[in-house]
């Protein structure tokens, strides 16, 4: 199957660069030059990741980027003109996954789009081995929480909690490994898919926000154990 990305830059040149590059990988490639196209394509196309520059006339990248993840787990590649124009919170808030600082080589674009299908494929085969036909919904149920694999719904005492996409592959993920101390770079390896050594902030910051929405008391979590020096491990 052909992979399809979605770039979108509004520098003519650098467009026309990427797409040339992508395509000679035998990429489907699609392109949009603002914000708006963007959001129209992914939702009509389901690209497999995209490309997102951030200064943008009209909606800029971080607009897109919030769009998008309230309709779609994507994953976003931000690509900025200079390395303070985001921060990485910001962009881990907005719901990006990785981002590359312009001036960059196609190489390390190349190898950045690799690690993400990767990744990509990764969590689809992850989730698809998790879950049964779809009309018998496979619930994981760890005594008050359950994880609805089906509906990709997570609650707590039976109330639905709202989760971004990543915060639900993290979960599922940690469900499927219960018991196993599971350290900060395979979690970035796997769910981020970056396999350079990674800013192991990015595990730590979803991490937190999982636990905002799944302890008890978030401060003593009993379900997300840290393992001093090692990472993280999830008892149910
Ligand atoms: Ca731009």
């Amino acid at each position: 199957m052909t992979e399809k990305i979605l770039i979108v830059e509004d520098e003519a040149a650098l467009q026309e660069a990427l797409a040339y590059n992508l395509k000679r990988e035998g990429y489907q490639v699609e392109v949009a030059g603002d914000g708006l196209t963007a959001l129209e394509l992914a939702r009509s196309l389901h690209p497999d990741i995209i490309l997102l520059d951030i200064m943008l006339p009209g909606m800029d990248g971080f607009e897109v980027c919030r769009t998008l993840r309230k309709e779609m787990s994507t994953p976003v590649l931000m690509l900025t003109a200079r390395d303070d124009e985001i921060d990485r919170v910001v962009g881990l808030e907005v719901g990006a996954d990785d981002y590359l600082t312009k001036p960059f080589s196609m190489r390390e674009l190349m190898a950045r789009v690799k690690a993400m299908l990767r990744r990509v494929r990764l969590i689809r085969e992850e989730i698809s081995a998790a879950s049964p036909e779809p009309e018998a919904p496979k619930l994981m149920k760890f005594d008050n929480l359950t994880i609805n694999l089906t509906r990709h719904e997570v609650r707590l005492n039976d109330q639905p909690i709202p989760m971004k996409p990543k915060e639900y592959e993290l979960l599922v993920y940690l469900a499927n490994h219960r018991g196993m101390v599971l350290t900060r770079d395979s979690l970035l390896e796997k769910l981020w898919g970056w396999d350079y050594v990674g800013d192991s902030r990015t595990v730590d910051v979803h991490i937190r926000w999982l636990r905002e929405k799944i302890e008890a008391d978030p401060q003593k979590p009993q379900r997300i154990i840290t393992v001093r020096g090692a990472g993280y491990r999830f008892e149910g």
